[in-house]
């Protein structure tokens, strides 16, 4: 997409199950061979094997809501399996040469915009969520006798043996790269509804399991423009030319100044720490700094729901047509 990196956002996250959570490993056994459906695991460490949510997996439930979010406010969603799917249309269009940006603006979706589609590279990515070192999952065994659907009784006789996760928490890391302030506060959104429950993450969701509790840890902002104001936020659209901006169609306001209170504080020994961090790497790069605190970091979040109310008035599909009739005869 960009040659160059214009920003970036780095988001560690904790992810606490709040009940029991199963993300399943793809294994093609039929099912009652299985004797334990354990959480999928991997090596890590010292340990063998610990349960732990892939990146992948993290990555698809956090777009399906997305979606879900993005089509109710009105933005125009695809199918990825449809054969009017962004894929299959930026697919169609590669052989007519377009190039990045018109693909990006004319082509691609909200949410393959942000996620990627097999025809574009997206702009966020999840790293595995892997169990705290120090306050990690506990593996609980639960036994489920398969109920048949139609018959409502019991299928097998096989009392099934399943081993989720409970408690503990998970450590992972989001990154986005390149994104417009919509995005953000999008992410944003997917991640609150997720300590909200709104959002379920792995299998027996109908069974309340995959609930969890979201920590926002730390963010990182890195904005690669010099002498930006150090109190700002800056989309990809506030970092590039006028040119490439009216080339990919960002917003020409993609930036939000904050008055976060402890900005620019330097407390005192003793005193409390100050929960946003700045440091100015060089003003011939740009513009980094850090904030460390659940709630500094959700108040900014939730500030950017503005640059996405704007994205959102620009970009619903037939906003332009609205209810005028056209005259067809
Ligand atoms: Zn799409």
């Amino acid at each position: 997409m960009h040659s160059r990196l214009g920003n970036r956002a780095v988001l560690d996250l904790s992810i606490r199950p709040q009940g029991p959570l199963l993300v399943r490993a793809g294994h093609t056994a039929s099912e009652d061979s299985i004797p334990i459906e354990h959480n999928v695991q991997t090596p890590h460490g010292a340990s063998p094997s610990v349960p732990y949510i892939p990146g992948s997996s993290l990555k698809g439930v956090m777009r399906s809501h997305f979606e879900r979010v993005a089509r109710s406010c009105g933005l125009a969603v695809c199918d990825p399996f449809s054969a009017s799917s962004c894929a299959r249309r930026a697919l169609a269009k590669r052989s007519e040469q377009i190039s990045d940006a018109k693909l990006y603006s004319e082509v691609l979706c909200a949410a393959c915009k942000v996620f990627g589609c097999e025809a574009a590279a997206g702009r966020v990515s999840a790293s595995d969520a892997m169990p705290s070192e120090t306050n990690p999952p506990k593996r609980q065994l639960r036994a489920t006798l398969p109920v048949d659907r139609f018959l409502g009784s019991g299928r097998s006789a096989t009392v099934r043996d399943f081993e989720p996760v409970v408690g503990g928490e998970f450590k992972t890391r989001i990154v986005l790269e390149n994104f417009e302030l919509w995005q953000l506060a999008m992410i944003g959104i997917v991640l609150m509804d997720m300590d909200d429950g709104r959002v379920q993450i792995g299998g027996f969701r109908s069974k309340g399991y995959g609930l969890v509790s979201v920590g926002l840890d730390r963010c990182e902002f890195f904005f690669a423009k010099p002498n930006l104001p150090t109190n700002g936020v800056y989309g990809i659209g506030s970092l590039v030319s006028d040119h490439q901006r009216r080339e990919f169609g960002y917003m020409s306001d993609d930036w939000l100044l904050l008055r976060l209170p402890q900005m620019s504080e330097h407390s005192p020994e003793g005193n409390h720490r100050p929960s946003v961090q700045y440091d100015v790497i060089a003003d011939l790069f740009g513009l980094k700094y850090v904030l460390s605190s659940h709630d500094a970091i959700k108040s900014l979040l939730s500030m950017l729901t503005k640059n996405l109310l704007d994205y959102v008035s620009h970009h619903r599909p037939g906003e332009r047509a609205s209810d005028e009739t056209q005259g067809s005869s």
